[in-house]
Formats: C-alpha cells, structure tokens, sequence
C-alpha cells in the first residue's frame, strides 16, 4: 500500500474527527474540561488536515501555514487539556510564547519561510509536549498510574518533533512542505497518523482510571463523616487482621453514642449530624499509625488497632470518651448526658472473620448499656482463664 500523502492526510482526518468526536461525548457525560479542551484539540487537527488536503488537489488555495499553524493550536489545546487534568498552571510565560509564535505566522511568506517555520512549529510543539509530559510525572496516587501511558505517548511525540525541529534547521534537508514532498513530510505523516490514535486513547484511558478511583473512594466512605463504610472496612480489615500474633495483638473497638436520640429529638437531625461528625473528627485525631475506622451506621462506629496492648485500649477509649462527653456537653444540654458506651475486644490470633469480631464487641457493648452506659468494656482474649469482660 502506497503511504502517499493524500493517503496519510486523509487517513489522520478520519482518525482525528473520530477522536474529535469521541472525545466530546465522553466530555458530555463526564464534564471533565481537560476532555474539551483534547476534543477541540483533535478538531482543529481534522480541520488543519482537511485544509491541506483540499489545497493539495488545489481545491482551496489557501496558506500552507494556516494548515500547519493550526496543528500548533492543537497541540497547544492538548497541553491545556493535561493542565486542566493535573489541577496544575501555566506560567505567563507560555501564554507569551504562544503569542509571539502567532505574531510570527503573519509575516509576510518568502523562500526561507517554508523551512523556517517548520523548525518553529516544530520546537514549539515538541516544548509543549515535554511540558504536558513533565506535569504529568508521577506526583499524585491517582494520577501516577492511569496518566502514566499518556506521559509517555506525549514525550515520544514531543521528542518526534524535536528531530524534526533539529533536522529542519540542517541546510540541504529536503523538505517541500508546499508540495508535500520529502521524506521528513512522509514520515510525519504516518507519525501523525499513530500519534493520534495513541494519544487519543491514552487521554481517554487517564480520565476513565481517574473517574473510576473517584467513584471507588466516594463508594468506600460515608458521605456524612467521611470515615470508610462498613464494606471498606471489610475490605481492609482481613490484611490488618492477618497480622495478629501474641507480639502484635489486634483489637477492636466499638462505639456507640449514648441517648444520641435525644439530640435529634431535642435540637434536630442536622444537629445530630453535627454530633456525629465531631465523633468523627475525634476518632481521627486519636487513630494511631496503621489503624481502622470506620462508621457502621447509625451512631456507631468502630476501630481496628494492630500492635496494640490492654494499656493503649484503655488509654484511646477513655480519651474519647472525656474528650466526647466534654464537647457533647458544651453544645448540646440534655436531660441526661449525651457519652460514648464502648465494647472492645483484645485478641492475639487472628479472629474467625471481622463479623465473628463485631459480634463480641457488640456483645461487651451491650453489657455498657446495660451497666448504665458511659463506660468501656473489654473482653482480653489474650489471657485464658482471666476475666474475660471487664469494666475500664
Ligand atoms: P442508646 O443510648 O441506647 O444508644 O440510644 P440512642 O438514643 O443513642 O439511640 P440508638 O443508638 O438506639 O439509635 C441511634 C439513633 O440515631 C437512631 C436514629 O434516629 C439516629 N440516627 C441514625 N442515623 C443518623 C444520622 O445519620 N443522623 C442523625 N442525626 N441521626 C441518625
Ligand atoms: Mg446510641
């Protein structure tokens, strides 16, 4: 098959438009800007190439460099595209760089142009793809893998751009541009041709990763306190419990408001919200290095601790517990106090399963309800023959 030019021109302008094209719907459904700006990127190619196209069966006569400039725009629109993916900035810099190169394609056309502008257009998209690619870098947790074949892409292509660039500026290198002729237009041709396609899919395959890691998160946590759900914690907790051994035993701890009824009842549900949330953040702020927490409903939550020890049980729960009641009683005056009740439980082999562990923290839970609440129960597993329930 002849790889000639009319070929390749029309072959990238099917592959850009579908690009263009598919890159737009998935734009109207995602609404992502950075998936706009690679849509109108790919647009402006298939224009661009449709132009040429037309002027070299001297349908439309129209400038050689309104063709080229307008692959310099797309380019251009592909390198604020992966701006707006990265949540990163262009300095003033390349605004102005992109200004003086528009300056320049009004200069008046002469026998030098033709090879000067190539080095031009070509530097400047090679630039712009090393600064695509430099901002995609691994810096983020989502952005490094699913980003990661479209950095690539973006670099080979810019790097394609810069031996253009060097081989335009050698004296004697035989490119036509006008004509379409020479072997550097060929080959930029078919590299024109796969670079829309890898970059196309790449682009589409970073959005997709990213979305898909933003629905897992949004899926693991609850929307209310953002601490992980009960299906995260399953998830999570079989690789901390895996872990317990009588050096490191595990526990875990579960908590549950005392008469948060009566908040709702008494100042309503978005004060209970409130509530709910401040337990939350308090959680957090005590949760050691390697831990678990999560909230399984209502108004109880739990904790996972690896490594841990009678002493750090008693030490966490009673923190929360004062630091709770403290707070519950400066916003909130009931008829009886608003305190946490916990039932925890402290083992050193690996439990049966994570419900088979609930269960006996809710077990110990229970019996702080029944002994009059604001308190914390232990069942230690670890020493047989010991009481095993105790009140700390
Ligand atoms: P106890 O001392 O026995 O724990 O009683 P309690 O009043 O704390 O009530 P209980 O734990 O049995 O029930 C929890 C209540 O929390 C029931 C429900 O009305 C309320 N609740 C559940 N989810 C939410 C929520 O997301 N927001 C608010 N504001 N209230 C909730
Ligand atoms: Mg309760």
């Amino acid at each position: 098959m002849a790889l000639d030019p009319i070929t390749m021109l029309t072959l990238s302008i099917a592959l850009a438009a579908a690009a263009a094209l598919y890159l737009a719907v998935e734009w109207r459904h995602v609404r992502e800007p950075s998936l706009l700006f690679w849509s109108a990127g790919f647009a402006t190619i298939t224009i661009g190439s449709t132009l040429a196209l037309l002027r070299s069966s001297g349908i439309l006569l129209i400038g050689i460099w309104f063709a080229n400039g307008l692959l310099v725009t797309a380019h251009w629109l592909f390198l604020l595209g992966v701006v707006r993916f990265t949540e990163g900035r262009l300095s003033r810099g390349w605004y102005a760089i992109f200004a003086v190169w528009v300056a320049m394609l009004l200069l008046p056309e002469g026998p030098w142009w033709s090879k000067t502008m190539l080095s031009v257009n070509s530097s400047l998209v090679a630039l712009m793809m090393f600064k695509a690619s430099a901002l995609l870098r691994p810096h983020g947790t989502s952005l490094s893998v699913g980003a990661g074949q479209l950095r690539y892409v973006l670099l080979v292509h810019g790097l394609f751009y810069l031996a253009k660039a060097i081989t335009g500026a050698v004296p004697g290198t035989l490119i036509d541009l006008a004509a379409f002729r020479g072997e550097i237009i060929q080959i930029s041709l078919v590299e024109g041709a796969m670079a829309i396609m890898l970059i196309a899919l790449s682009m589409t395959g970073s959005e997709r990763y990213r979305r898909e890691k933003r629905i897992e998160r949004l899926a693991a946590r609850d929307p209310l306190t953002a601490l992980y759900n009960r299906r995260a914690l399953e998830v999570r907790a079989p690789r901390l419990l895996e872990d317990v051994s009588p050096s490191r035993p595990g526990a875990l701890l579960l908590i549950d408001i005392d008469r948060f009824k009566s908040v709702n009842d008494l100042f309503g549900h978005m004060a209970g919200d409130r509530l709910l949330i401040v337990l939350s953040e308090m959680i957090r702020s005590v949760l050691p290095n390697g831990a678990l927490a999560a909230r399984l409903g209502g108004d109880e939550f739990v904790i996972l601790l690896s490594d841990t020890s009678h002493e750090r049980i008693v030490e966490l729960g009673n923190t929360l517990r004062g630091r709770f009641h403290e707070a519950a009683a400066q916003s909130f005056a009931t008829p009886e106090a608003v305190t946490l009740s916990i039932g925890a439980s402290l083992f050193d082999q690996p439990p049966a399963s994570l419900a088979a562990l609930i269960e006996q923290g809710d077990a110990a839970l229970y019996e702080s309800k029944r002994g009059g609440r604001d308190s914390l129960r232990l069942v230690n597993r670890t020493q047989p023959g010991e009481a095993p329930l105790q009140t700390l």
